[in-house]
């Protein structure tokens, strides 16, 4: 299967390798992690401009030696975005999929510095479907007061599920939904609920101290998603979760992951030195102060800066051999976050079924484990009608579901699908279940048999979990700030959307990365840059 031609590759280093650099001068930064938050920062450190000195970091850039190593076969982490079979165009997004107007470096890099090209993410029409508690109903009909089987309140009657949270914070917070960044340090700073500090207490504790407890059931129903709603941080839980009101929302037309890509490949045709397949397993001090990370059998590298650009699950495998990482003291800090486990199926088929119910490209949500279902439809001009259904995307008690039907015989894909599609492919059972939910689901359609399937789930090494939320308890801001360097004394760092207040969007990893760049290490902050995004 040819991959869509406006897609961009990032070329690894073919002559120098990052381990045989280590005979001579020590690298100036050595980046572990090829997502979009280590590839970005390899990229701005090659090519950034220096407005002090103090990193040391040549403020020459053809003078800088920098580098970035990636353990698997390709750059973007958790955003991978393989083409479908038989409709190149349509992309089946396994990680991150749609960023929003909110997202300020991720829009610039877009929009103005590499002109990736980028379309509406339609999010669903009136047509598309809620099936909860065995009832089918339309977004439509839900807007217009239909009596959802649950037993509400008069006043929450003809409520949608998010206006339901809107009403349960705004009853502690009045105008929360239009409250602005400062507004909101504020409140994160001072608000006192049930005599705590609104850190010292999860979401899912507020929302259901503030709201009945079958609005509470609606709401997480109607998401498909528990993770949104679960017991995480709430003074870092409420703004995420209004931050989106009014936003529009994007997603990249070639494949969310040419974001990552295309700062890979801008990174090595500015001389950067990129390899992949190259797994950091220990990382040790030079007697000169720079630093030795050890690749296993591939050798080592020394690096007067080392960043690590990846989630909580990755440092704790590097943590029993580095220094600083391996250290009770900074356990808190790793610790402050928990990953969730997040998985998606994709099916194709050769005809977008769901167009026979009016559903438009977008989302419906049940209560069934499958949690979500994404329609993705033939683009204008594509020459036949094959389609992508995100068949499910489901998280936390839903993936122990499928997890229980995965192994035995496994759905075939047919011959040329690539090697994604066959390594990804499900059980059988798995694709024969969640077609089972789908007709549940969509009621009187007849659903046609796909001809290509693949899944993953993001709680495998090194991910731990697809994104990651903040601890009840954890002063966020004071956790970001000490990872991006955790002991002042020792040149390492850690970015990535983990330990940032954006997280599960990979706006979070750029601004870790850009707070890293210009706040620690004394770079300009670019002029494409808009006031105040960082
Ligand atoms: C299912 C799902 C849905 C999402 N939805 C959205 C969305 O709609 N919009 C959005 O913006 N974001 C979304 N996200 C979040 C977004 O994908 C992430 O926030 C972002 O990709 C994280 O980037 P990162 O660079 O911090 O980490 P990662 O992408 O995890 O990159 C870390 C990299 O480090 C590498 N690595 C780990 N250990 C080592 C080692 N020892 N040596 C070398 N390399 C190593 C890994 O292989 C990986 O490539 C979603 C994520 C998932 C999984």
């Amino acid at each position: 299967m040819t991959d869509h031609t406006s897609r961009t590759t990032a070329h690894t280093a073919t002559e120098r390798t990052i381990t045989s650099s280590a005979a001579g001068e020590p690298l100036d930064v050595l980046v572990i992690g090829g997502g979009v938050g280590g590839s970005y920062a390899a990229w701005r450190l090659l090519t950034g401009e220096v407005a002090d000195d103090t990193s040391g970091i040549p403020s020459d850039p053809s003078a800088r030696r920098v580098a970035l190593a990636e353990a698997s076969h390709r750059i973007g982490g958790r955003l991978e975005s393989p083409a479908a079979p038989g409709a190149p165009e349509l992309h089946a997004e396994f990680g991150g999929m749609g960023f929003t107007s909110h997202n300020t470096i991720l829009t610039a890099l877009v929009d103005d510095v590499f002109d990736l090209r980028a379309q509406p993410f339609p999010r669903g029409g009136g047509s598309n479907l809620f099936y909860l508690r065995g009832e089918r109903f339309t977004a439509d009909q839900l807007a217009n007061g239909y009596e959802v089987p649950y037993q509400l309140d008069a006043a929450d009657r003809g409520k949608g599920p998010m206006t339901l949270i809107v009403d349960a914070i705004e009853r502690v917070l009045p105008g929360a939904t239009g409250y602005s960044p400062a507004e909101w340090k504020q409140v994160q700073a001072d608000t006192i609920f049930a005599g705590r500090h609104l850190r010292e207490i999860g979401l899912w504790n507020f929302l259901l101290m503030n709201m009945s407890a079958e609005a509470f059931a609606f709401a997480h129903d109607a998401t498909g998603h528990f993770f949104e709603v679960s017991n995480w941080n709430c003074a870092q839980a409420l703004p995420w979760l209004l931050g989106d009101g009014n936003a529009s929302y994007r997603t990249l037309t070639d494949g969310y992951d040419q974001l990552p890509i295309t700062c890979a490949k801008r990174f090595v045709d500015a001389g950067g030195l990129l390899q992949t397949e190259l797994a950091a397993e220990g990382i040790a001090a030079n007697d000169d102060g720079t630093l030795r990370v050890s690749f296993g059998d591939a050798g080592t590298a020394d690096a007067r800066r080392v960043v690590l650009a990846m989630p909580q699950r990755a440092l704790e495998l590097l943590a029993p051999s580095s220094i600083v990482l391996g250290r009770p003291d900074l356990s808190p800090a790793v610790g402050s976050v928990t990953g969730h486990r997040v998985m998606k199926i994709f099916l194709a088929y050769d005809t977008p079924w769901w167009q026979q119910l009016g559903i438009t490209d977008g989302s419906s949500s049940t209560d069934l484990p499958l949690g979500q279902c994404w329609y993705f439809s033939p683009v204008a001009g594509q020459g036949n009608t094959n389609s992508l259904l995100m068949a499910s995307y489901n998280d936390t008690l839903a993936t122990t579901y499928w997890e229980g039907l995965e192994g035995g015989q496994a759905f075939v894909n047919p011959a040329g699908t690539g090697p994604f599609w066959s390594a990804q492919a499900p059980s059988a059972l798995m694709v024969e279940e969640v077609q089972r939910q789908l007709a549940e689901v969509h009621g009187s359609v007849t659903i046609p048999a796909p001809y290509a399937a693949a899944y993953r789930d993001w709680s495998v090494d090194p991910f731990g979990g697809a994104f990651s939320t903040w601890n009840v308890g954890a002063d966020a801001d004071a956790v970001e700030a000490v990872m991006l360097q955790p002991d002042p004394t020792v040149p390492l760092h850690v970015v990535g959307s983990t330990y940032s207040s954006d997280q599960g969007w990979a706006e979070g990893a750029l601004a870790t990365a850009e707070r890293l760049v210009t706040e620690r290490l004394g770079f300009a902050r670019p002029p494409w840059l808009p006031a105040r995004a960082s």
